[in-house]
């Protein structure tokens, strides 16, 4: 099989196996695993923030990010095509008690204009807005990338209306090798981010919630409400280390793989448009010939997968399992349709 459903398919590799086999661990309810209090040090210190905290998915560090930052009756405000709206099970009403603002931005990205206009007046009918939240690089936008300066921006209008802005970053590090950015700059932005160690980092499991030691002093409160304190998970941790050191550099492999796959893709007549491809993420609107259903049955058929992400665009994901002779029959699997 090759897989392009997601990037988080990926199985660890030797060298990270090894790693995690070799992790010293403890009982992290208790503080004291050693290896999830270093990746949580390595991370924060990566960002430049001052704490974080090891959760088992991107999910639960957005969600205890929204129930840190407000209180119920709050609003949020966030693109209509962010993860935290459309894939977590509305957990910012179930969660949160919050409402959302769903804003129309371009693939996914906001600007400050477009949240200034979102933020709730102080009024009796109206929820008080208290978080912004933005995701870099966007799923559902097809991996886009913010450009620096906006984040800078939309930081100046959050500060004036003293709301809460959180980065979900579950694939920072592809727009941070995309961009040539440097990632202690997010923290001066960002009052928390998430960063998911088990998209194209390749870890198996889990993210980090990074932010203020008395933020991350009452997510991890939370983390125990929601279920997510683990005991000697420090293996788990020990791979986030591992792909920290090895695995965001080789990102832009990736990136090249997704350009390659979207040429083949636009030879097509039943491809109408790929959305611009910036990172791993080629999502492609089809028309005429093929549903996503049926393309993705045809390629089945070489043992090809990919995922329908609506009933009219197919998405394919590169990640570190994709191997350059993988990439090459796909192509050629799609020029001969
Ligand atoms: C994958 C993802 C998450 C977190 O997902 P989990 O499967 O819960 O780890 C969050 N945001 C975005 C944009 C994602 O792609």
């Amino acid at each position: 099989m090759i897989d392009f459903r997601s990037d988080t398919v990926t199985k660890p590799t030797p060298g990270m196996l090894a790693f995690m086999q070799a992790a010293p661990v403890g009982d992290d309810v208790f503080g004291e695993d050693p290896s999830i209090n270093s990746l949580e040090k390595i991370t924060a210190a990566m960002f430049g923030k001052e704490a974080g905290l090891f959760c088992p998915s991107g999910t639960m560090t957005n969600q205890i990010a929204i129930k840190t930052h407000t209180q119920a009756g709050d609003e949020v405000i966030c693109d209509e095509l962010s993860h935290i709206y459309q894939y977590e099970g509305g957990g910012i009403a179930f969660n949160s008690g919050c409402s959302v603002k769903l804003l129309q931005g371009d693939r996914g990205r906001l600007t400050p204009e477009l949240i200034l206009a979102g933020i709730n007046a102080e009024d009796v009918h109206k929820p008080p807005t208290s978080l912004v939240s933005l995701e870099n690089t966007v799923n559902r936008g097809g991996g886009s990338c913010y450009d620096f300066s906006t984040f800078e921006a939309i930081k100046k209008v959050t500060d004036q209306h003293k709301l809460a802005l959180h980065l979900d970053g579950a694939r920072i590090f592809n727009a941070i090798v995309h961009k040539g950015e440097a990632p202690l700059n997010y923290g001066s932005v960002f009052d928390s981010l998430s960063i998911c160690l088990s998209k194209g980092l390749g870890a198996p499991v889990g993210s980090v919630l990074v932010g203020s030691t008395d933020f991350i002093k009452k997510a991890r409160r939370w983390r125990k409400v929601f279920g997510g304190g683990m005991r000697q998970a420090g293996f788990l941790a020990a791979a986030g280390i591992y792909a920290l050191d090895h695995h965001i550099y080789r990102l832009a492999e990736d990136h090249t793989k997704a350009l390659h796959l979207r040429d083949a893709l636009l030879k097509k007549d039943f491809v109408q448009e790929v959305l611009e491809v910036e990172t791993n993420i080629v999502i492609a609107n089809l028309h005429g010939k093929y549903t996503p259903s049926s393309l993705l049955s045809k390629l089945g058929e070489s043992g090809i997968l990919a995922y329908a992400i609506s009933p009219t665009q197919i998405r394919f994901v590169l990640h570190l399992d994709i191997t350059d002779d993988q990439l090459a029959k796909t192509i050629e699997t799609i020029n001969k349709i």
